[in-house]
């Protein structure tokens, strides 16, 4: 097993990203590093490094958007941890080996083209947890 050696980024569901993205911009003097939507999960999605660390605002673009869910059941808030680890595939079976429940039985790609992978919140004792394996290099 190889364990994550950082947090690649924590994903907070948002009700407006642009609201949001003013007062980490404005008030906490971060930088906004874009804005990408993931049609896949109808989100959309704003970026603001923190040192290694990067925030991650979703806000959903359709109602059945499980971003929209999640905000519907929790309000706004931490959403998910993400993990980095080297080798996402590796990690999933290892899990799944382990019993671990997964939302995801194999890789799919997030934002940036990176290869994700959701851990059921069930398994952590309530926090939606991300594995991660980065592709692009900049
Ligand atoms: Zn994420």
């Amino acid at each position: 097993m190889a364990a994550p050696k950082k947090i690649n980024h924590i994903g907070i569901a948002v009700h407006d990203i642009e609201a949001a993205a003013k007062f980490y911009t404005e008030n906490l003097g971060l930088a906004l590093g874009g804005i990408e939507e993931v049609a896949d999960q109808k989100v959309k999605v704003a970026f603001l490094p923190v040192g290694e660390v990067r925030l991650e605002l979703v806000q959903p673009t359709s109602p059945d958007s499980p971003i929209a869910k999640f905000l519907e059941k929790n309000g706004s808030g931490i959403h998910h941890i993400a993990y980095e680890v080297a080798d996402v595939a590796a990690e999933v079976n290892r899990l799944m080996a382990e019993g671990v429940k997964m939302v995801d039985e194999k890789p799919r790609v997030g934002a940036h083209n990176s290869l994700i992978a959701f851990i059921h919140p069930k398994a952590s004792g309530g926090l939606l947890t991300e594995i991660v394996q980065p592709q692009d290099h900049h």
